[in-house]
């Protein structure tokens, strides 16, 4: 059985996010998607909303599974039986800080692959961080998010 793990802070989750998932979810037999806990980065939603808003935009893949975690990334993945590590590249930009956590994640745990996975060119440029930027002041963010993160964000306008 291979299991993937597909780590990150989803905060919110977007519909880039979900377009890597799904592909990860129609390649391995197992994709845990994993909300990192991080203690110094101050996030936006708590990470138990950002688990159910998950949960509730995933609720079509039968293959994946929800969690948050506290620690080494790769830890989570080798205590979970997991193979692979997903992640997803947008940009150039992306690349120099995946493939640098992608080597330091080796040489912890060889065993353990990187795997990176893009999205279709409509959710490319999508990030958590200009969803928030659109969001707080007063954009459309409908088209770049599940419609759960849609429902808590503008019909509870939480922040
Ligand atoms: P992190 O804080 O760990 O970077 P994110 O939630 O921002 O967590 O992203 C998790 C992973 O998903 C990262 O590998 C990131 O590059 C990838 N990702 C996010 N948005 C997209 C997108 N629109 N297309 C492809 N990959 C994406």
């Amino acid at each position: 059985m291979k299991i993937a793990v597909y780590p990150g802070s989803f905060d919110p989750i977007t519909k880039g996010h979900l377009d890597i998932l799904k592909t990860g979810a129609g390649i391995f037999d197992k994709v845990i998607i994993a909300v990192a806990r991080n203690s110094e980065k101050k996030g936006f939603l708590p990470v138990d909303e950002r688990v159910r808003l998950i949960r509730e935009s995933v609720t079509h893949l039968d293959n994946v599974e929800v969690d948050s975690f506290e620690g080494l990334t790769i830890e989570y993945a080798k205590k979970h039986g997991a193979q692979v590590l997903i992640r997803g590249l947008r940009a150039v930009s992306d690349f120099e800080y995946e493939l640098q956590l992608s080597q330091a994640n080796s040489a912890l745990c060889e065993d353990i692959k990187t795997v990176f996975l893009t999205t279709k060119p409509k959710y490319n440029f999508i990030s958590s961080s200009t969803i928030k930027e659109i969001y707080l002041n007063n954009g459309d963010i409908s088209k770049f998010v599940p419609q759960p993160v849609y429902d808590y964000l503008v019909k509870r306008k939480v922040c």
